[in-house]
Formats: C-alpha cells, sequence, structure tokens
C-alpha cells in the first residue's frame, strides 16, 4: 500500500479552489442588493432563499443563514461546489450584467463548511412515527429523499450498494473538486437525522424490493439507482487492453485516494498517452485526473464543435489551462492494437478529421460517451415499468410514483445523467409524493 503522502504527492489531493476567510465571506455577502425580485432565486432549480441566507451572514449570522439553507437543501457543502452555479444563480444575479455576479456558490460553501466546523446548528428531531421507508441508493437523489422524510418524522433505511453512501459524488467527482470528506460530512449529518445505513447491500442481490414490503413491512420504497452502466463505441478494439470506461478509472482513483487499492490497480502508468473519448463534464474530469496521476498528455477526442460540448464551459477552460489537449471535430473510426507477448494491447487510436484520418499513438483510451440505468432492480421486482431505455416511468400523482404501488423512483434513474441540483430537486417533489401517499393509506387503511 502507498503511504498517505505518496497519495498525496502523485495526485494533489487538495482542492483546487480555495474557499472563503470569515471576513471574505461577510465581504462578498455585503456586496448582494437584496433585490425585491431576486433573480438568482429563480435561476436555482432547488429555489434556494438566497438573498435571505446572504443576507444573514452580511450580519454575521451564520447559524441563521444556515438555518435558511436547511430548508431547501440536504447537501449545501456540495451544492457549493459542484452545481453550475454559471448557468444558475451566479448566472441570473443582476451583478452578472457586468460580469461579476456575487459568489453564491461560494457563499454556500463557506456556510455550510463553517457550521460543520464548529457544530453550529442542532436541529430538533422529530419522533419517526409517521411510517417506514426504504431508500435504494445513497447519491443526491437518495440522500436527498432520506434526508427530508426522516425531518418529516418518517423512520428512514438507505440501501446503498457501494462498501459507503455517496454515490457518484464519492467514486465519479474527483478529490480535487469535491473532497470526500466533505460528502462525508454530508452523509453523517443525514445519519444524524435518524437514517439508517445498510451499505454493501445490492438491491436485487442481497434483497429484492417485494422483500422490504412482504419481509421488512414498509411501507413505501423509492429507487434513486442513478446510471451505472457505461455507454460504449461499437468499433474495431474495443477490447483491447488499455481502453477502459473514464466513470472506472475515476472510481479506482477515488478508491487509491482512500486508501483502499494500491496505486498499481489504477489504470493509468506514470508517462501513458492517454486519449478520452466524448466533452461532458465527466470526460473533462478523467482528462483532468489523469494528468494529476502523471499521464504524459492527454487529449479529448471530440466528434462535433466547441460550442456542441456538453461540459460546463468553465470545467473546459479549466482542463485547457492545465495542459489537456482538444482534437475537435475528430471521428473515432478504431482502437489500434499490437501484439505483445500474445496479449492485444492498444497502441493508437484512428480518427477521421477535416484533414484526413490519422493515428494517434496513446497508451490508454477512456471512454466518456454517456451511461444508463442498471436493470438489476426492476428485472427482480414485478410490476415496475421502464421505457425503452431502461430509465424508470413515473407518474404525477402522488409524484414520482412508479407503476407499482408503493415504489417511487426519482434523479438519473428517471431523469437520464443531469445534475446533482436537478436530482435533488426531483427527489425533493418525490419526497412529497411519499408522505402524502404513506399517510393516505394509513388513514383510509387501503
Ligand atoms: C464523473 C462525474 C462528474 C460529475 N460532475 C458533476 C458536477 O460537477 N456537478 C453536477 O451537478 N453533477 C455532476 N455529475 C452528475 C451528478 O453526479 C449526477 O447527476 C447525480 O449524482 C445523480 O444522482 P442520483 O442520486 O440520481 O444517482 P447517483 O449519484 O448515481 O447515485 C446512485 C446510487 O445508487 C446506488 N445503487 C445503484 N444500484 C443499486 C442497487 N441495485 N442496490 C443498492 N444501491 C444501488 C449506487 O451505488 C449509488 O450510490 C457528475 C457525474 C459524473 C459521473
Amino acid at each position: 500500500m502507498n503511504s498517505d503522502t505518496d497519495r498525496e504527492q502523485i495526485i494533489g489531493l487538495a482542492e483546487l479552489h480555495a474557499g472563503y476567510t470569515l471576513k471574505e465571506a461577510i465581504d462578498e455577502a455585503k456586496r448582494c442588493l437584496n433585490c425585491k425580485n431576486p433573480l438568482c432565486v429563480q435561476g436555482c432549480p432547488i429555489e434556494h432563499k438566497i438573498p435571505e441566507w446572504i443576507n444573514q451572514l452580511s450580519k454575521g449570522n451564520i447559524g441563521g443563514a444556515m438555518e435558511l439553507i436547511n430548508e431547501k437543501s440536504n447537501l449545501p457543502a456540495i451544492c457549493g461546489r459542484v452545481c453550475p452555479h454559471e448557468k444558475q444563480c451566479e448566472g441570473h444575479c443582476i451583478l452578472n450584467k457586468k460580469g461579476n455576479p456575487v459568489r453564491v456558490g461560494k457563499l454556500e460553501r463557506f456556510i455550510a463548511d463553517f457550521d460543520s466546523e464548529m457544530g453550529l446548528s442542532k436541529e430538533r428531531l422529530k419522533a419517526k412515527t409517521r411510517g417506514k421507508v426504504a431508500v435504494i441508493g445513497s447519491g443526491p437523489a437518495g440522500l436527498t429523499v432520506a434526508g427530508d422524510l426522516a425531518r418529516d418524522g418518517f423512520n428512514v433505511v438507505v440501501f446503498e450498494g457501494q462498501k459507503e453512501p455517496g454515490g457518484v459524488l464519492l467514486y465519479g467527482i474527483p478529490e480535487y473538486r469535491l473532497p470526500n470528506d466533505i460528502t462525508r460530512r454530508e452523509v453523517k449529518k443525514i445519519e444524524t437525522l435518524g437514517v439508517t445505513f445498510r451499505n454493501n447491500c445490492i438491491v436485487g442481490e442481497s434483497i429484492t424490493v417485494d422483500a422490504m414490503f412482504e419481509e421488512e413491512g414498509f411501507d413505501a420504497v423509492f429507487i434513486g439507482s442513478g446510471t451505472s452502466v457505461p455507454q460504449s463505441l461499437n468499433i474495431e478494439g474495443g477490447n483491447l487492453f488499455g481502453v477502459s470506461q473514464s466513470a472506472y478509472f475515476l472510481r479506482m482513483v477515488s478508491l487509491f485516494a482512500s486508501g483502499d487499492i494500491d496505486r498499481a490497480e489504477v489504470p493509468l502508468r506514470v508517462g501513458d498517452k492517454v486519449a478520452i473519448i466524448g466533452a461532458g463534464n465527466v470526460a473533462m474530469d478523467a482528462a483532468r485526473t489523469a494528468l494529476r496521476m502523471g499521464a504524459e498528455s492527454v487529449t479529448i477526442v471530440y466528434r462535433k464543435k466547441e460550442e456542441d460540448m456538453p461540459a460546463l464551459r468553465s470545467e473546459y477552460l479549466e482542463a485547457k489551462a492545465e495542459g489537456v489537449q482538444f482534437l475537435l471535430e475528430a471521428a473515432t473510426k478504431e482502437f489500434v492494437g499490437k501484439e505483445i507477448k500474445g496479449n492485444s494491447i492498444l497502441s493508437g487510436l484512428k480518427v477521421d478529421t477535416a484533414d484526413g484520418e490519422i493515428v494517434l499513438p496513446v497508451d490508454r483510451i477512456f471512454l466518456a460517451v454517456g451511461s444508463k440505468p442498471a436493470n438489476r432492480i426492476v428485472s427482480t421486482s414485478l410490476g415496475i415499468d421502464v421505457d425503452e431505455r431502461g430509465y424508470i416511468t413515473t407518474k404525477e400523482h402522488p409524484y414520482g410514483m412508479t407503476s407499482r404501488r408503493g415504489v417511487f423512483a426519482g434523479g438519473d434513474v428517471v431523469h437520464t445523467p443531469q445534475t446533482v441540483v436537478l436530482a435533488m430537486r426531483e427527489a425533493k417533489r418525490v419526497a412529497s409524493g411519499i408522505s402524502q401517499y404513506v399517510d393516505a393509506v394509513k388513514l383510509l387503511g387501503v
């Protein structure tokens, strides 16, 4: 095993962007104009009471600010770091007209971090008398449903297939953008609301949805299992040694960073030449992580133009500034291999460009061309309908219920891969659908 110092040296564990000091945070909060018609709130998918908590912060009342944040979000330290603020709150801020919006994300992060470090807020917990709900998955959707229902007096058990809760927050988004300890701290806060976590429990293997109702007496089940099956490209050379998924690479780096696996198990050697196929946020994360792990060069290969890239512009610009190269309008044709001692090993990437066909010499290729839901849960339970691509279909009334009574779903497994805050927004609506459903069943006895 590598020591902690080795790990830090190899992958630069430190968070890239520093947070505010208390003085900086208060000074920034004082810039807020407290607009009568706050556009920032309209830009926020969960309609945070942004000017109100910024106002509390500007007066130094951080506990009061945190109470207002808790009304809308269970994951502020995470949203403060990874939400696409440039498109949401900050993009809508009136001061953005002059290119200098109030840094809402950084302020949210400051308040959440300060609250946790100082142990400011202590919530009064309700007795868990309203019913028993099973939550499958502990990504942003599952954590939001769990937190909201526990606050509302439900007994909640989260079933998580991995050894630790957090989903993509822990195993996908890299440490330099979202340190794993921040995710762990947010999960701990949800645990203190009275939520129980059963980790290493894969629903569809260790337990089924049917058993949750029949053997464990749950009143409702929420599925927030995300999209864990990465898409592949159906081209020659896909099975060569050296071709793998970005999601797998990021997960192995996260496990290495947590000290769970050895450096040799991470699928990248120092000095490797790397190509990433795709140009979304996952591609940017894989590219920047590959540089941190010692790649000699990293090239993002994308079939369309710069303006078509699904990645956030800020992520793209940061990747470029760090030295990631971009080969745009280049269609991937073939993964080229060579035989070494009876093994087929990747040696190049054949692409079609405006100037004709070229072969880039590469040692590693990481695919980042999308992901879809696994069918393990729905294939082992009765009556949960999915669409033709495998996404679970849900109803408007009660919000988020699937074709099976008492089973609800939300987040990426319903809405396709999106963002943390969009998974949270849906999960909040589904949590209220679940409480209405359970209350009605108990009242009417049906
Ligand atoms: C590399 C990467 C970077 C990203 N960066 C950003 C970003 O910067 N900002 C942003 O807003 N969004 C980002 N996203 C998108 C965002 O993370 C997702 O939209 C969000 O995590 C979806 O939440 P979810 O709860 O629906 O699913 P997930 O976060 O995928 O959580 C699903 C959970 O269910 C568990 N699970 C699955 N099947 C089972 C089962 N059978 N039994 C038990 N447990 C199960 C999984 O282990 C996991 O914990 C990124 C995504 C990736 C992959």
